[in-house]
């Protein structure tokens, strides 16, 4: 479907429907294991749904069940280097959601992609120690003033009750935006831009001290399991470089909101 070698699934085979009722279910049930903060707050104010304005019924959530069952779902499953994982095709309301998160500070969208990944998440059975989001270089974190991945991040760990990590990973030299840049040099452009903080070095060797002594080495049985963020996958080239900065020494699990064509990020409508 694309000619970048990277096998890209039909974004029109999205699950508009199948996906709704036991991301509905997770929502409501978790909902309950939220912190007082969060649960008061939805409690104070009756959550209305951030698509249609209704009610919503689904938890600790703006959004109703109804507009849930609506979002272009992916299929479960691996996609595009088949290791990432995405939820959404980066189309309505997706793209316009991640847009705003992004370019405006919007927090909303924030808020319902990030429990909407948690339920996917912890539907397929992923179990991770920590959430990594894909950071920014200092100068670009700056300039915009937060990391929209982090925000989905901090999300997502409320949701599935797990450290957010976002100390772990730094950007160690600014890159060219991604979205500027043809496929083919993504790759080239993001080799070798993360690395691991001191934190996240302590982190993973304190990890490594903990494996049993007569069990079979870190390589193949990692302690620690990471789940990587970002918001977007096209090639995947970003998360690829991201994840290289961890090594084989931790479980580590790529996961991305949404997954577009590259054409199409880089001519967003
Ligand atoms: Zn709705």
């Amino acid at each position: 479907m694309v000619g970048n070698g990277w096998e890209i699934v039909n974004l029109q085979e999205c699950h508009r429907s199948t996906m709704g009722g036991d991301v509905a279910n997770w929502l409501r049930c978790r909902s309950s294991a939220l912190s007082f903060g969060r649960r008061w707050t939805f409690f104070c104010i009756s959550a209305r749904c951030v698509y249609c304005g209704g009610r919503g019924d689904l938890g600790a959530i703006d959004l109703c069940e109804a507009c849930l069952t609506s979002l272009p779902w992916l299929p479960a499953g691996g996609h595009g280097d088949r290791e990432a994982r995405a939820l959404f095709a980066y189309q309505s309301p997706i793209d316009e959601d991640l847009r705003a998160l992004k370019f405006h500070g919007d927090l909303r969208p924030a808020r319902v992609l990030g429990a909407l990944c948690a339920a996917r998440i912890a539907l397929d059975g992923v179990a991770v120690d920590g959430i990594v989001p894909v950071p920014l270089h200092g100068q670009r974190l700056r300039e915009r003033g937060f990391n929209q991945t982090s925000r989905l991040a901090r999300e997502l760990a409320a949701w599935l009750g797990v450290p957010l990590q976002e100390q772990w990973l730094l950007r160690s030299r600014d890159t060219a935006a991604q979205t500027s840049l043809p496929a083919p040099e993504r790759r080239r452009n993001v080799q070798g831009a993360f690395a691991l903080s001191t934190r996240g070095c302590g982190a993973l060797a304190r990890a490594a001290l903990t494996e049993p002594a007569l069990g079979p080495p870190a390589s193949t049985s990692p302690r620690l399991r990471i789940l990587l963020l970002d918001d977007v996958l096209t090639t995947g080239a970003t998360l690829q470089a991201a994840a290289t900065a961890f090594g084989a020494a931790v479980d580590l699990h790529r996961w991305t909101v949404a997954m577009a064509m590259p054409a199409k990020i880089a001519k967003p409508t």
